[in-house]
C-alpha cells in the first residue's frame, strides 16, 4: 500500500565547530538553511564551552547537536572518557569532557561527536565534492595537516581515529635539510607540508609564497607521497583537499606528482577541491547532528 508522504521538513539540528582557535555556533538544516551562527575564541575549556551550550540555550529547540572537534579525541562510545579531548597539546583543553559539558548546559541528550575533519568529509559527502561516492578521503592542508575517511558509506574510526598528518615521510636530507616542525616526530607529513612548516621553512606564510617558488614544487611532492599512502591503503574513489594552503595549490601539479609516485602501478583517484568554502568547519557539524537520532 502506498502511503501518501505527508509535507515534512528536516528537523533544526544545532552544529559545533570546537576549532583550537576559535569555535563556531550554528543552527540550521544545511549549506542553503544556516540560520544563528556565532563564533566566539577558544580560551579555557569551561568559559568556551559555557558559552557554545548558552548559544542553544537561548534559542532552544534544536533536535540534536552535532560536534566537530578538535583532537585527539575519544570516540568509542563504551569508554568512560568518551565525548573527551585527550591528550591535545593545546594549553588546558586535555582530558576535557566536551559532549559531556554540552549535553549538561544544554539539556539536548542526541550528541553527535566526532573529529573536525571527519565531520568535514562528512558535510561534503551530504552537500559537497564527495556527494554519490562511498568511499573518500577529505584532507585539510592548513596550519595543521588532517584526514578523515569515508569508506564504503561510513565514517572510519578504527581504534580511534586517523591521524594521516602525522604518517612518515621520506625526506632526502641531502635535498631538504629541513628537519620538520612536528613536536612529536619532526618531520612526518604536517612536520614537513603544513601551513606552519611551510611558514618556518621559507619564513613567510604560504599565501605569500609566489605561485613558481620552489616551495610549492616541493611542497606537492610531500602532499603525493602522503597521498599515495592513503590511496595504496584506504582505496578512496576520490580525495578532496582542502584547508588554507591548499587553497594556493596548483592541484593539477599535485595529480601529476601523484602520478609520477604512483609510477602507472595504481590510476590515481579524482583529487578535488571541497565544494563547500564558507562555514564547512560548522557544516560538518550539522551534518554530524543530522547522524544521531533525537
Ligand atoms: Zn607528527
Amino acid at each position: 500500500v502506498k502511503r501518501p508522504r505527508l509535507p515534512r521538513r528536516d528537523p533544526e539540528l544545532g552544529g559545533i565547530e570546537a576549532g583550537g582557535t576559535k569555535f563556531v555556533c550554528a543552527i540550521g538544516r544545511g549549506p542553503g538553511d544556516l540560520r544563528a551562527r556565532e563564533e566566539f575564541p577558544t580560551t579555557t575549556p569551561a568559559e568556551t564551552l559555557a558559552r557554545a551550550a548558552e548559544f542553544f540555550r537561548r534559542r532552544g529547540g534544536v533536535e540534536s547537536i552535532g560536534i566537530a572537534c578538535f583532537g585527539p579525541v575519544d570516540l568509542h562510545p563504551g569508554s568512560p572518557t568518551y565525548g573527551f579531548i585527550t591528550s591535545t597539546p593545546k594549553e588546558g583543553w586535555r582530558n576535557v569532557d566536551v559532549v559531556g559539558a554540552i549535553r549538561k548546559g544544554t539539556g539536548v541528550a542526541a550528541i553527535g561527536f566526532d573529529t573536525d575533519v571527519n565531520g568535514a568529509a562528512l558535510a561534503e559527502a551530504r552537500w559537497g565534492a564527495a556527494r554519490g561516492v562511498d568511499s573518500f578521503i577529505y584532507l585539510t592542508v592548513g596550519t595543521g595537516i588532517g584526514g578523515g575517511a569515508m569508506i564504503e558509506g561510513r565514517l572510519l574510526h578504527g581504534r580511534m581515529h586517523p591521524e594521516m598528518g602525522h604518517i612518515r615521510i621520506p625526506r632526502d636530507a641531502a635535498s631538504d635539510a629541513f628537519g620538520g616542525v612536528c613536536p612529536w616526530h619532526g618531520d612526518c607529513l604536517e612536520g614537513l607540508a603544513s601551513g606552519m612548516a611551510m611558514r618556518k621553512r621559507w619564513g613567510c606564510p604560504a599565501e605569500e609564497l609566489p605561485a613558481g617558488h620552489p616551495g610549492w614544487a616541493m611542497e606537492r611532492h610531500y602532499l603525493a607521497l602522503g597521498l599515495v599512502s592513503f590511496i595504496c591503503t584506504l582505496s578512496p574513489r576520490r580525495i578532496v583537499v582542502g584547508g588554507g594552503v591548499a587553497q594556493r595549490l596548483d592541484f593539477e601539479g599535485l595529480r601529476e606528482e601523484v602520478r609520477r609516485v604512483l609510477n602507472g602501478y595504481l590510476e590515481e583517484p579524482d583529487i578535488v577541491s571541497p565544494g563547500l568554502t564558507g562555514n564547512a568547519g560548522v557544516l560538518g557539524a550539522l551534518a554530524l547532528a543530522g547522524k544521531v537520532k533525537a
